[in-house]
This record gives structure tokens, sequence and C-alpha cells, in this order.
């Protein structure tokens, strides 16, 4: 069974919107499936879709965590599309919450990225970097593939091991730990953690002594979307003072950690990052330690990934010709996770001009068509905020169907979230259909980094839930990896 034909090509859904305006370019209110086929057919996206077998198990082969919502079947954008097709369907159930905005994760995507870090950095074990994305499924599938984690919390540590992750998979890579946090990193097992400052080794000292330290140093930053030299990193000028009272508290320090910022765009910066790690080895030897582990960091961009793995393939063979006995560690977030989520969201209400050509509004120079949509910036789109992040619409449904006619005239519009702020801008200027209406739906991709994690309740709007599937890409594969997971007893 083709994966298009999970959508049936007979039904036809009604909209469920009542007193929609006329809009001129639609011919009805209910779904055109047959347009959707055709759409997605000549999808160049869906040609990488490979044919899922759907067994008489598919049930319990949905189920692969009893804990979890079900892991579908089928190519992200039908999902995006289903979703849209369910919130009709509630809609006409009078369902209070029909229309809410949703997720589509493809974990697929996530085991692509998987295979291309092991391309390119075979020798690097990356420790995927939880706050990112939390994702239980995320944590499960990256679990399963054998990476470390990246946590800076206790709870970000307990959700790593009560997945069943050993704790010597840990690193607890925040450099301004509570001394409880310390102490229960000590209970638990994660010994291998991060500091910058001389009052972390003295407490260290006092609440987990046998902790193995990871130098934080810092890097140039400039070249990032989020800059964390104001708030971490020692400078190479005090890693030797710090070395010496290491020593002098008996704390053993293996190696040295850096962070180019979060959103690289220049992934030249790895070189110059790696010639400073070099110098704090060289420092360790002086200090009377023997450095073996080198942690890479972060930073890491989807768009110039292999670019940046060149950068530092070539850095490391220049500065660390003898690598025996140095484990080298990375610590992806963004670069997982960023293209496996998408985010389907509806227009819940529309502002624009009486008028019925709207044209800009010359004086005050914003766009004269404003949508709101059902999610902003107080959720999923708080990476515009805190992650200087621009996002960008398309539509996914336009008067009943999914089709959008490559003719379809475009206006300047503005798109905003559902709150009652004024910052919760999340377009401030696009160009859309003029011919979007109220019950229409805006979907954005790229949604995964940085984005459910910090989404907040402001205002009573719910934060969106995730629809999961294994998608187009290597789809028996990820399946078969997790049941593994679940058959190897970890504890779901
Ligand atoms: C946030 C963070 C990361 C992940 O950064 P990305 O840019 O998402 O790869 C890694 N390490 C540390 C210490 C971080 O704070």
């Amino acid at each position: 069974m083709s994966q298009v034909e999970i959508i049936s090509t007979s039904s036809s859904v009604d909209l469920g919107v009542t007193n929609r305006e006329p809009s001129g370019h639609s011919d009805g209110l209910s779904w055109t499936t047959n347009i959707l086929v055709d759409n997605l057919s000549s999808s160049p996206t869906l040609r990488l879709t490979a044919s899922q077998p759907r067994g008489a198990n598919i049930n319990i082969d949905e189920n692969i965590f009893p804990s979890l919502p079900p892991l579908l079947h089928g190519h992200p954008s039908i999902h995006l599309r289903n979703g849209v097709m369910n919130a009709s369907r509630a809609a006409a159930n009078r369902d209070p919450d029909a229309e809410r905005a949703f997720f589509v994760a493809d974990l697929g995507q996530v085991y692509a990225q998987h295979l291309r870090w092991q391309a390119c950095l075979p020798d690097i074990l990356p420790f995927y970097a939880v706050k990112c994305n939390p994702d239980p499924y995320v944590l499960r599938l990256l679990a399963a593939l054998g990476t470390g984690f990246d946590c800076a919390s206790n709870g970000e540590i307990s959700q790593i091991l009560d997945i069943g992750v050993d704790p010597s998979r840990i690193i607890y890579a925040n450099p301004c730990k509570a001394v409880s946090f310390v102490r229960n990193a000590g209970k638990l097992g994660v010994d291998m953690m991060t500091f910058d400052n001389i009052d972390e080794l003295y407490k260290i000292s006092r609440a987990h002594p046998r902790a193995q330290l990871v130098v934080r140093i810092l890097a140039d930053d400039s070249k990032s979307l989020c800059a964390f030299n104001t708030k971490f990193g020692a400078s190479l000028v005090a890693v030797p003072g710090l070395l010496r009272k290491a020593k002098e508290l008996n704390l053993n320090v293996v190696g040295v950690s850096f962070h180019v910022g979060s959103g690289c765009y220049d992934p030249s910066v790895y070189t110059d990052a790696v010639m400073r790690a070099k110098t704090a080895f060289d420092m360790g030897t002086e200090a009377g330690y023997h450095f073996s582990v080198l942690d890479v960091g972060g930073g890491f961009e989807d768009a110039s990934f292999e670019q940046a793995a060149t950068f530092l393939t070539d850095a490391i063979t220049t500065y660390f010709p003898d690598r025996h006995g140095i484990k080298i560690i990375a610590e992806p977030g963004r670069f997982y996770v960023s293209k496996a989520f998408s985010l389907a969201t509806n227009i819940i209400a529309r502002r624009a001009p009486v008028t019925e050509a709207p044209v800009n509004d010359e004086h005050s120079g914003r766009p004269a068509v404003m949508y709101y949509i059902n999610d902003g910036v107080y959720g999923a789109f708080n990476c515009i905020l805190f992650d200087h992040q621009t996002v960008h619409p398309y539509v996914l449904s336009i008067g009943g169907s999914f089709h959008v006619a490559a003719s379809e005239p475009v206006t300047n519009s503005s798109v905003w979230g559902p709150t009652c702020d004024s910052i919760d801008c999340v377009c401030p200027t696009t160009q859309l259909p003029g011919a979007l209406r109220v019950g229409d739906w805006l979907a954005f991709d790229n949604m995964g980094a940085y984005t459910v994690c910090a989404a907040s309740q402001f205002n009573g709007f719910e934060v969106s839930k995730v629809i999961y599937t294994t998608g187009g890409f290597a789809a028996s594969e990820v399946r078969g990896v997790l049941a593994k997971f679940v058959e190897d007893g970890h504890n779901c």
C-alpha cells in the first residue's frame, strides 16, 4: 500500500467553518482530496518516500513505547494534512480544542542526521544537548543509536537515566551548577562535568570529589546566533590558575571543552577553538595532568555541517596530530532536531482592509493584512525571541484545499500569535495569498530546535502537541532500532 493512499480519495471532509467569507478562489468548502493526492505524488520531497509495508501488526508497531503517543507511518506532509482533516472532523463534533496547532515530528529525519554525523565525523562521539529538544522519542532514538547526552540540570539527568542510559554516557556540561545538583550527580554516578571558575572547583571538591572535570574555555562566538561567552568560558590566561587550584584540591581534570556559540554561521571558528583547546591541553600537562577528553561543543548548523566537519577535522589533525589516548566528543543540539519537526497552525483571526483588494498601508509601512494563528512567541515560536530565529510560513490549506495554485496572488502580510501581547509577532512581514481566510492553515518547517522545550502556557494557551512518524527515510531501520532498544530491556 503506498503512503499516499493512507488518505482516502473517496472521502470529502467538511471544513466545519461556517460563516466563511466568499473568497472568490475556492470552489467549495470540502476537501478536494483528489487534488491532494495529485499534489502529493508530484511533490519532490515525496520521491524519497519508501513504501512502508503495513502488516497486521500495525497497532503493535505503532506502540513501541506504551507510555508515549503512537509512532505513525508515512511522510510528515501526510500527517500535516491528516491533522488538518482531523481538525475539521473535530470541529464538526464541536470539540472545544478542534483547530489547535500541532507538530509533526519525523524520527527518520533525526536518524538521517545521525548518519550524516557518522559519515562526516566518525571519530567524534556526539553527546546530544538535551536542552535543545528533550522530546521523549528523540531521546530514546538517540539513546538507541548510542549517542551520549549533554545535560545541564537534575531534571535532564533524570530524564536520560530514566530511559536506561548509563551515567557514563552523560556529560554534565553546565559550568555553573547548584551544589545540591553536583551532589546528586555524584550520587547517580554522573562523573563527567564542566567548570570554568574557582568557586565551582570548591563546590565540586565538597560535593563530588571523584568527578572527572572538563575545563570549559572561551571560544570566538562572534559568528553565532546565540553567543555564550558573556556567561561561560575561562579565558586561556585564567586556565593555569584554575588547574593549579584543581590540583591543590586533589580534583581530577580530564580534558577541555569549548562552545563556539549556538547557531554558528561561520564554521571556520572551529579552527581557532581547537587551537585554543590544544594550548589548554599543554597547560594541563604543565599542571601535572594528563588530559584525555577533547569536547568540541555544539553549534553545528544543518546547512553548513559538512563544511564545519571539514574545518574541525583539519584542525584536529593539525593541533592534535597524535590522538592516541584522546577521546573526542561533541555536544550537538540543533543539528539533530531542527529539520525533524514541522508545526501546523490554524488562522484563528484576520484583520484586513474593508476593500476587496488589500493594499499596504503606506503611512504606517506595515502590512495591510494581519493573520492571527494559534501558536506564538510565548509558545513554539519562543525561538524567535530566545534563539534569534526568523520563521517562514507556507500555506498548508486554503479554502478547503491543500493545493495552492502557482498563480494565486500574494499580499504583503504579517503573522501574529494568539496572546494579548503585542510582542507576540511571528512574522512582521511576509508574502501570503490574499485569499487566506480564518480557518485556513499555515505551516512552518525546521521547528525542532529550541521550540517546544521553552514554550510557556501564557494567557492560557497550551503547548502544541506532537504527532510522531518515522517518515519517508529509513522507516523500518528507525523502527527496528527503537524496537531493539525496548527488547534490550530499557526501562521505558
Ligand atoms: C546549548 C548547548 C549546546 C547545544 O548547542 P547547539 O547549538 O544546539 O548545537 C551544547 N553544549 C552546551 C554547553 C550548550 O549550552
